[in-house]
């Protein structure tokens, strides 16, 4: 029995988390098991109710539950608030409350959908890597912080447990994808903390000898990224490259509502789509539920332990789209466009 918390929050949010929770139903009837789904406020939603983006209650629901199901949040509704009360800080302290140190973001390219990369086909097509932020730590958390008149400082710093978590996860992930091998990223040329970086994520790396380690320079993955990315498989990295760089695997895939995410802690783990709460598609039934219900499919890999019936969510959404179907962001000009209801059926349809 699985217990998720659903946060579906603003926006498009309520609507793809529906097609996710539907994909949900229909895998556990195919594959037999059970599970509940707990619905609570987040974001704006949230504040509209109780007067706060994040209650002690829904808080308390997410650190219960087996898994976490985040749609989006925000809207030019509560941007006028002040700093701390906007739906960011709430992304920001749920994370933080949850300890949920590694962000893994999939950059897979669907083969009915290379037309849609920026790149050229032959250099997206059959690319399938995953990138492992490191969340918690680095240069966004790092103290001393602030800036005067003339000056302005950070300060990035490791620990290594923090180093060691990150690196072991992603070994291990590299491990149940048959020896995938870890491109392990930095700026060791340049920053004692990224030698450091290095250092520790060899000697984890002594526990996995049969995965290959490779070094590469942020400079150099970045630009490694759009020449070559079929190189990649398991990447690994700390919280200020990482951001950067999973943003550009992910875009080069095509579309941001194709795109799912995976936060985990020790403990916890929450899983949403990368994109927002899109305002401008908001209540029209036109978003594409893909990448929500992929996040459902990292939640029983990631979570769950259940490997089967992930391949089972992306194999559906790789038979729906080889059947034709577009919501309006993947669609090319001229193509007919259908709904988020319309798609979830068509890849429940494929389960
Ligand atoms: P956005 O991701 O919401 O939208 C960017 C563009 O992509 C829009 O044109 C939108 O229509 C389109 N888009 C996004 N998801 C789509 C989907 N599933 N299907 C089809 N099209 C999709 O980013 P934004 O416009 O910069 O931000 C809108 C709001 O979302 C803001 O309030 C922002 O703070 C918030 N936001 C929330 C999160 C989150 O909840 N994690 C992330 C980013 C932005």
């Amino acid at each position: 029995m699985y217990r998720i918390a659903s946060i579906p929050g603003d926006g498009i949010g309520p609507e793809v988390v529906a097609g996710a929770l539907e994909v949900l139903s229909a895998v556990s009837k195919k594959f037999g098991f059970e599970y509940t789904v707990e619905e609570h406020p987040f974001g704006g939603a949230s504040y509209d109710l109780h007067g706060s983006m994040l209650t002690d209650e829904t808080l308390e629901a997410c650190r219960n539950a087996d898994a976490v199901l985040l749609g989006a949040v925000g809207g030019p509704k509560w941007e006028s608030l002040p700093h701390d009360k906007k739906p960011e800080a709430a992304l920001l302290r749920i994370r933080k409350e949850l300890g949920l140190f590694a962000n893994l973001r999939p950059a897979k390219v669907y083969d009915a959908l290379v037309s849609a990369s920026t790149l050229k086909e032959e250099v997206v097509k059959g690319t399938d890597f995953m990138v492992f932020r490191e969340l918690t730590g680095g240069i966004y958390f790092g103290q001393p912080r602030g800036y005067d008149e003339n000056r302005g400082w950070n300060t990035m710093v490791y620990e290594r447990y923090e180093v060691e978590r990150i690196a072991r996860l992603a070994f291990e992930a590299a491990r149940k994808r048959g020896n995938a091998k870890v491109t392990s990223i930095d700026k060791a040329n340049v920053l004692e903390v990224s030698q450091f970086w290095r250092n520790v994520v060899h000697e984890v790396h002594k526990d996995f000898p049969e995965i290959e380690l490779v070094d590469m320079y942020v400079d150099n993955a970045a630009m490694q990224i759009v020449r070559n990315p079929k190189q990649f498989e398991v990447i690994v990295t700390g919280n200020l490259f990482g951001d950067i760089l999973s943003d550009i695997s992910g875009m080069i895939t095509g579309s941001l509502g194709m795109l799912p995410s995976a936060s985990i802690g020790s403990k916890h783990a929450l899983y949403e789509p990368i994109h927002g709460s899109a305002p401008d598609i908001a209540g029209q039934n036109k978003a594409n539920p893909i990448a929500t219900i992929a996040s459902v499919a990292m939640m029983f890999e990631h979570s769950f332990g259940k490997p089967e019936v992930a391949r089972a969510i992306y194999d559906a959404i790789e038979q729906a789209l080889a059947t034709g179907v577009r919501t309006a962001d993947i669609a090319r000009p001229g193509e007919l466009a259908i709904s988020t209801t319309a798609m979830t059926a068509a890849i429940v349809a494929c389960i």
